[in-house]
């Protein structure tokens, strides 16, 4: 069809030519161009389906669904639906006049831009996104309206453009893009095919990308059997209504796997999920599955996926999930997050954090149901949901207040209590003199084994502490309850760990108890290890090293990093305190050795026993003390 140009004008922005712009600062984003020109495609399907529902529109639907081709011998892409088409005014009205609402505004704003997408939602460029790789544009529409003639609009990325009559002779839009030679990419398949998964698998209307090949059943063959035969059927890549749009009452837990499955291809089932939906102070649905964590490497894998009306935006979520809760998978979709999600806006949006507490919120209160309704199964997923919880109880003061409910200490024979349950277990034996109740806790078991059962033997529970964030768990849960303090169990030797107002009586005189610290003090000779005499159960172990728990906890926090004292913890030498027991015969022994050097064989040997069971004696000191140790007992 001969076409003459009905209308020739510049497009209403009060500068040059914003094209050169928008290509070089949207450049690294530049696939994003089908993103918004499907998303527009897809709102026209919408609409003249609101206007037939309404009655404004009285003809047929039709097939509804948008069409995404590329030819790459003319060296285009064509994205077409037959939505509600628009008239040669509506272009102008709608595509001319781009960012109305302010494109001086946007030229003075441009600069501070960071991405593409913050450009792009403030000022309503997702049509002219086509710009960054197309060298011209081309539409052809019809619209829906009665006695409307086809309009056809080109522009070659300069601020002048041509209306004139149209092709189609059905109703909707093509939207042709000639693209430029530095964005061939797009031209191949496979690339577009990527683009529209990534953005549009979950789109409300369906989107059709060239045809595939079917396998379908054609009658049968003489001998009966079910004959088949290869049928091109048109490539639909999106589900058009993903679970999250469906009513939780309408969904079955195999329906919850099986979209995570296709979110998440190869991942073990997740322990559970929580349905988000929500449409007031603001609209959002998602689902949001808890991962079950193997390793502490794979919590980045999966990502939270961010929609906006079934349109995907982003996978960043920072911001709109709290940092607790990263580590979950699924999908949030709100109207109401801005498309533009760049950092600095998102911080200041109100709905944002709104957003953010209902979540907290709604996670908190999931774990609460599952506790209550069925306490044994929410044990034996403990430890994998244990750190989120103690993660979220450390970052979120809300979420400590409903997770302190609910959340469990586990210890070393694995049972577990709730912070209420275990409190009223081991107040009655764990206070000390000055009414303070001391958990004892290991993060390795088998290490302390003999301090473990030192505890035992004193019906003293020890806490199994062995999760990455126990250190600040501790620190956080010894800030938050009353008069506790948590030790860990080789911090001390027992009787001091938990001070009780009886004493034992010493069996040694104070002369004796010099001489026996002076023994130790001239066979150890190191200035790091402060020797002391103390009154133990002659259970006990004659000589016991330790490390203060305090000192401990500062070193430990100062590997991780932590400056000012903890740094400064972390430079001075380690120091241990070497309790002598001296109510244990094997000190009063060393004590009547008449002998020189068998006395200080017996008070090194005592001392290397110590280290041992601290895993200390290590290198040539522990070749020595095999050494002797087999010497003495082949003296007889
Ligand atoms: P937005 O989608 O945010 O309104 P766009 O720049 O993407 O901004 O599109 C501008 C306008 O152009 C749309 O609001 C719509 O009126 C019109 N438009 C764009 N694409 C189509 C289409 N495929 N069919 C009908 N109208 C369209
Ligand atoms: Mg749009």
């Amino acid at each position: 069809m001969e076409s003459t140009v009905q209308e020739k004008g510049t497009i209403s922005i009060h500068t040059e030519n914003i094209f050169p712009i928008i290509k070089k600062f949207l450049y690294s984003d530049n696939e994003i161009f089908l993103r918004e020109l499907v998303s527009n495609a897809v709102d026209a399907i919408q609409k003249i389906k609101r206007l037939s529902s309404l009655g404004t529109f009285n003809g047929e639907l039709g097939d509804l669904k948008v069409q995404v081709s590329v030819d790459p011998e003319a060296r285009t892409i064509t994205i077409s639906d037959n939505g509600l088409g628009m008239t040669a005014e509506e272009i102008k009205k709608y595509i001319n006049q781009i960012a109305f609402s302010g494109a001086t505004e946007f030229m003075e704003k441009f600069k501070e831009a960071k991405d593409a997408n913050e450009i792009i939602g403030k000022f309503g460029l997702g049509f002219y996104s086509a710009f960054m790789v197309a060298d011209k544009v081309e539409i052809q529409t019809l619209s829906y309206q009665e006695g409307a003639v086809p309009a056809r609009w080109i522009c070659d990325g300069s601020t002048e453009f041509e209306i004139t009559e149209g092709n189609r002779i059905s109703r909707g839009t093509d939207i042709i893009l000639h693209v430029n030679a530095e964005s061939e990419e797009f031209l191949e398949e496979h690339k577009l095919q990527v683009i529209l998964d990534k953005y549009g698998k979950f789109l409300p209307i369906p989107i059709q990308f060239g045809l595939k090949t079917e396998r379908v059943e054609d009658g049968e063959d003489e001998e009966g059997k079910t004959k088949y035969k290869e049928v091109e059927v048109p490539n639909i890549i999106n589900t058009t209504h993903p679970i999250w749009t469906k009513s939780p009452t309408d969904l079955t837990d195999q329906d919850y796997l099986n979209f995570y499955n296709e979110l998440y291809p190869f991942s073990e089932e997740p322990l559970f999920w929580i349905h988000l939906n929500v449409d007031y102070p603001f609209n959002l649905t998602g689902v949001l599955y808890f991962p079950r964590i193997k390793k502490e490497m794979e919590f980045q894998r999966n990502k939270i996926k961010l929609y906006s009306r079934q349109v995907f935006i982003t996978d960043e979520v920072k911001d709109i999930v709290p940092e607790f809760l990263m580590l979950l998978h699924g999908v949030i979709d709100s109207p109401d997050i801005p498309l533009n999600v760049s950092r600095s806006f998102l911080q200041a949006d109100s709905n944002v954090k709104k957003i953010n507490s209902y979540i907290t919120k709604k996670v908190a209160d999931k774990l609460s149901e599952l506790f209550k309704n069925d306490r044994k199964a929410f044990e034996q997923k403990w430890n994998d949901i244990g750190l989120f919880v103690k993660y979220g109880m450390l970052s979120d003061e809300k979420f400590y207040e409903k997770a302190k409910d609910y959340a469990l200490l586990e210890n070393t024979r694995n049972e577990r209590f709730t912070l209420e349950e275990y409190r009223n277990k081991v107040a009655p034996l764990q206070t000390d003199k000055n009414g303070t109740v001391v958990y004892l806790y290991t993060a390795e078991p088998e290490k302390h084994d003999g301090f473990i059962q030192s505890a035992t033997r004193k019906e003293y529970d020890v806490l199994l502490m062995d999760s990455p964030i126990d250190n600040h768990f501790i620190s956080h849960l010894e800030h938050k309850l009353e008069k506790t303090s948590l030790k860990r169990v080789d911090a001390d030797v027992i009787g001091k760990l938990i001070e009780k107002e009886e004493a034992i009586p010493a069996v040694l005189t104070e002369e004796e108890s010099a001489q026996i610290k002076t023994l130790f003090e001239t066979s150890i000779a190191q200035p790091n290890m402060q020797v002391s005499v103390e009154s133990l159960s002659p259970d006990e172990m004659p000589v016991t090293v330790t490390m203060d728990e305090f000192m401990r906890r500062m070193k430990e926090m100062s590997k991780m990093g932590g400056g000012g004292m903890m740094g400064f913890y972390g430079t001075m030498p380690d120091s241990y305190k070497v309790s002598l027991n001296g109510n244990h015969p094997l000190i009063s022994r060393i004590l009547k050795t008449e002998d020189a050097t068998e006395q200080a064989t017996l008070t090194k040997q005592a001392f290397d026993l110590a280290l041992l069971a601290q895993g200390m004696l290590t290198g040539a000191e522990l070749t020595e003390f095999v050494k002797r140790s087999v010497q003495s007992l082949n003296r007889d």
